[in-house]
């Protein structure tokens, strides 16, 4: 996986005026409660509605999801409001059912990118679609797994790709049900700084109260965008009912976020710095050059002490020359400090030159 940039394309040709969003419940639970709030959420920044429709339970005897019933209701959430799908798909038979109605986006469980089997399993099944492939990462810190599965999809030709944070399981006492490691998104950017990276603090954090808070970090990290759960009664949800936010509240959230405008900063912030840098390397080009030439003058006086049979360091000419220095230095705003150190340097190398010369 090289070039990344192409990667991006099914995100930047949707040019949204600020991240995207994922909002709808965890579970898909009735035909009446997914179109509930899908209609709630219709006039929102929402741009793909969510519902898991088979669950990944960590204990059985839980609800497990409703099945492929569920993907009638989906499709019923585009007819009737427009917007986008998307569920969870974590085996072969999923995905068949999930192309077969046309879901828009599908994204891997992070109990699913831990097994490579599974996902070697996911990507042949789905063998060159364009639809959109969101991988969640692994539920442990692992970024090679991460990654590993994201080029499994991507051999298999599926070329709208993207990742999503939903943080990691831990079995240390946390405030949050799986701890961000930011550092390792952050490392997942470096490698990958084209490849879309979505936030899901409500896997993350397991509770509404923080949601916010980690959302804005999200962004502020440079996220893509967001995936939030979202249920009209999230009290009595029927999976993951502590983390889910109403879609009141998800608009709330979305209007406090403080959203950086890259395309408003890409020409009045990147064009001037990228002008100043040109600068500032031309004036440092023209430093390194005036040093290696005071260098050689100063080789020129070390041959000549050394004629001469004169001590390197001559103390009273030095003084004068940091005396007149500090006092050109702050006609130019240069502190003392600074004039100080960088001469003290300067004479240093300069030193070391002539006694080079000296004692060749
Ligand atoms: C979910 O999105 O509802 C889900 C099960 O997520 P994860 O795979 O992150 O646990
Ligand atoms: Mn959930």
């Amino acid at each position: 996986m090289k070039n990344t940039k192409e990667l991006r394309t099914w995100l930047d040709d949707m040019n949204l005026p600020h991240p995207l969003v994922i909002a709808g419940p965890c579970s898909a639970e009735t035909e009446e409660q997914v179109l509930k709030i899908a209609h709630e959420l219709k006039d929102s920044d929402v741009n793909y509605f969510r519902a898991g429709i088979w669950k990944p339970r960590t204990r059985p005897g839980n609800f497990e999801g409703v099945g492929a019933l569920g993907l009638k209701w989906l499709q019923k959430v585009k007819e009737e409001t427009g917007m986008k799908t998307c569920t969870e798909v974590a085996n072969a038979a999923h995905v068949k059912l999930a192309l077969e109605y046309d879901v828009d986006l599908l994204w891997i469980g992070a109990r699913s990118t831990v097994s490579p089997f599974i996902m070697q399993e996911i990507a042949d099944a789905l063998q060159g679609t364009d639809k959109i492939v969101l991988v969640k990462n692994p539920v442990n810190p692992d970024l090679a797994l991460w990654l590993g599965g994201i080029e499994r999809l991507y051999t298999a030709g599926i070329k709208n790709l993207g990742a999503i944070h939903r943080g990691f399981s831990t079995y240390e006492k946390s405030k949050y049900r799986n701890i961000p490691e930011w550092q390792l998104a952050i490392e997942f950017q470096n490698k990958f700084p084209d490849l879309p990276l979505i936030c899901d603090p409500s896997h993350i954090t397991g509770n509404r109260e923080m949601i916010q808070e980690v959302s804005q970090t999200a962004l502020d990290l440079n996220f893509d965008g967001l995936m939030i759960e979202t249920h009209f009664d999230p009290e009595n949800a029927w999976s993951d009912a502590a983390q889910q936010v109403t879609p009141t509240t998800l608009k709330q959230i979305m209007e406090d976020l403080k959203i950086k405008k890259e395309t408003e900063t890409a020409v009045s912030y990147r064009e001037p710095l990228e002008s100043l840098r040109a600068q500032i390397n031309v004036v440092d080009d023209q430093l390194i050059d005036l040093l290696g030439k005071r260098m050689k003058v100063a080789d020129q006086i070390g041959q000549l002490k050394k004629d001469q049979n004169v001590a390197v360091l001559q103390s009273r000419r030095w003084n004068e020359i940091l005396g007149n220095m500090v006092l050109e230095g702050s006609n130019r705003g240069l502190s003392e400090e600074f004039v100080l150190k960088m001469f003290k340097a300067i004479h240093q190398e300069s030193i070391n030159h002539q006694e080079k010369i000296i004692n060749a």
